[in-house]
This record gives C-alpha cells, sequence and structure tokens, in this order.
C-alpha cells in the first residue's frame, strides 16, 4: 500500500519558525494546537546526516489537498463513480473530515 503524502515547501525557503513547526509551512500563520496539522516527518540531509523535520500546516490547506486528491481520484478511477472503491471512499471521508 502507498501513502501519498501532502508535498510540501523545500525546508530552505522556510523560515525558522516554520521549520519548527511554530508556523503553517504554506502561508506563516502561527499555529495554534487547535490548527495545527502535523504533516508527518519528511526526510532531511545535512551534510552527510539524514535526520527528519515535522512540517505542520495550519487546517485551511489540508481540506484543499485532500479535496484535489479525491479530484485526480475520481478523474482516473473507473469503479469510483460506479461500484465505489476503496481509496475514493477513504479520500471522500478524509475530505469531509478536514472540512469540520
Ligand atoms: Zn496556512
Ligand atoms: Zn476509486
Amino acid at each position: 500500500m502507498s501513502t501519498t503524502r501532502t508535498p510540501v515547501p523545500a525546508i530552505g525557503t522556510l523560515s525558522q519558525r516554520q521549520q519548527r513547526g511554530m508556523d503553517c509551512v504554506w502561508c506563516g500563520v502561527t499555529l495554534t494546537a487547535a490548527t495545527a496539522i502535523d504533516l508527518g516527518p519528511r526526510p532531511l540531509r545535512i551534510l552527510d546526516q539524514v535526520s527528519q523535520w515535522f512540517p505542520r500546516s495550519c487546517d485551511r490547506h489540508v481540506d484543499k489537498a485532500e479535496y484535489e486528491k479525491l479530484l485526480a481520484h475520481c478523474a482516473a478511477c473507473p469503479t469510483c463513480l460506479d461500484t465505489g472503491c476503496e481509496d475514493g471512499a477513504r479520500l471522500r471521508r478524509a475530505a469531509r473530515e478536514a472540512r469540520r
């Protein structure tokens, strides 16, 4: 099973606060516990050391990213609109939950 993660901006283009997950990686807004969405650990290579960083975003963007994934999936998936498929159901659920 492959999990496609939302792409995030290159860490080198972000501010210190964005790199630390204090600000949204997309719009730079200051995050609170209520609005922060963890985007999952990303590999980070510094010279020959590989470590990780943990980008976070505000809740506005996750909604959009999931919705776009859903649209892309439905356009390519022959069974979605017909009998439905697991991927489509999962994406729809995620898009709905993100919109709450
Ligand atoms: Zn944002
Ligand atoms: Zn489908």
